[in-house]
């Protein structure tokens, strides 16, 4: 029988991470959920009815107003994760009340041979090096066929950085997949990939915007953002987009109506102040174009990789609770159990997050990265939200 897994391999800095909770944390943090209940429970009895969706007037709706870059400093230069989770907790009841969203879906990564060579990567291989694949077409078609088959509704295509595979090569990928099963979201393609299809093709990238659009993708990950700085994006990426490229890249992929995620890789050599000016930065061009649909924080696990990790259970509240207070014109801020873990994902609803992610489904790739492997059902997906306190609301990449 045919096998879905969880191998915690993505490309482009979505890469695998199972972090830990301390025993310690768990228990200071339970005191906390007991809390935030308790006040979720007091904000749906004074006024359920102001729970929307909508972002229509949200930062209108935040009672103390937009925050500016020195009060998230400061927010994340605090020692405790207590005060800045809790207006999160408030962002994110004043937008999604109870619910907690997920998504059933897999990813197929087309090629694991990348030219960027990212210090950060722990996935990519070289040309013809033991253990790197391309995957054709045929292969695209058969895998979204079992996936559609076990229940999938939403597949993800990423890979590496290939300069040898034409423009038609991606778009006949797209095709297979929507020709196993039409009703499939594809979200597809970062914009590093994307620019790289303009360079091969000679054509402009709003018009490979548009060729995407016509076979069929649906939306694009948010993935090689990494971190906008310079000088540390310099030492973890060198070779990829720059920051004002990733940007603009986005901005014409929104204006082409494609809409996106937006990622911020941390755990690495980030400073608190390159935090802070890469989510401004996001809100800054999210004011001006409105086509993110979510941000997805993901923190960095070093596995192979020559650049150093840092981080814990405490700083991951804290960037997900900053990125939810910051991010007042984001709709969702997304928290992928494959990086985060289940128990951690149940921590992180009630600091600011709204959606666990996909089961990620993937067929089996080795784990240079060494994350667990773990079967994800969709059964596992609503226990993980019903046991947090929230309400399982499936969706899709697109909140469709
Ligand atoms: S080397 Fe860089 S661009 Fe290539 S797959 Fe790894 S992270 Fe992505």
């Amino acid at each position: 029988m045919f096998s879905l897994s969880f191998a915690g391999r993505v490309a482009c800095a979505e890469l695998p991470c199972q972090v830990p909770v301390f025993p310690n944390v768990l228990l200071f943090l339970n005191r906390l959920l007991a809390a935030a209940k308790l006040k979720q429970r007091q904000l749906t009895n004074s006024g359920g009815a102001s729970f929307s969706l909508g972002m229509e007037n949200f930062s209108e709706r935040l009672a103390d107003g937009r925050v500016d870059r020195r009060s998230a400093l400061e927010f994340l230069k605090e020692p405790s994760p207590i005060s800045l989770g809790e207006r999160a907790y408030k962002t994110r009841c004043a937008l999604h009340g109870n619910k907690a969203y997920y998504a059933v879906n897999a990813a197929i990564t087309y090629s694991n041979v990348c030219e960027a060579l990212c210090p950060i990567c722990s996935f990519s291989r070289r040309e013809g090096a033991d253990g790197a694949y391309v995957l054709s077409a045929e292969d695209a078609y058969e895998r979204a066929k079992k996936f559609s088959a076990a229940g999938a509704e939403e597949v993800h295509i990423i890979g590496g950085i290939y300069s040898k595979l034409p423009l038609e090569y991606y778009l006949d990928f797209v095709r297979a997949v929507k020709r196993a099963d039409s009703r499939l979201n594809v979200v597809a393609f970062t914009v590093s990939e994307c620019a790289l299809m303009s360079r091969v093709s000679g054509k402009p990238l709003e018009q490979i915007f548009d060729l995407l659009l016509e076979v069929g993708v649906n939306a694009l990950p948010g993935g090689g953002a990494e971190i906008f700085e310079e000088s540390i994006r310099r030492q973890i990426s060198p070779n990829k987009l720059t920051a004002q490229e990733w940007l603009e890249a986005m901005r014409a992929a929104h204006k082409r109506g494609l809409r996106t995620n937006a990622t911020m890789l941390y755990g690495h050599i980030e400073t608190p102040e390159s935090v802070v000016e890469h989510l401004f930065r996001l809100r800054e061009l999210q004011d001006e174009t409105g086509g993110f649909k979510a941000f997805v924080p993901l923190p960095f696990r070093r596995g192979k990789s020559a650049v150093p990790s840092k981080g814990s259970g405490v700083y991951d509240l804290k960037i997900v609770a900053l990125a939810r207070v910051v991010l007042d014109n984001f709709a969702h801020v997304r928290i992928p159990i494959t990086h985060f873990g289940d128990r951690l994902a149940q921590v992180l609803l009630n600091f600011g997050a709204d959606d666990i992610g996909g089961t990620h489904w993937v067929e089996e790739v080795a784990s240079s990265a060494g994350a667990e492997r773990i079967d994800r059902t969709e059964a596992f997906m609503r226990g993980v939200i019903q046991d947090a306190g929230f309400e399982p609301v499936k969706g899709n990449s697109n909140y469709v």
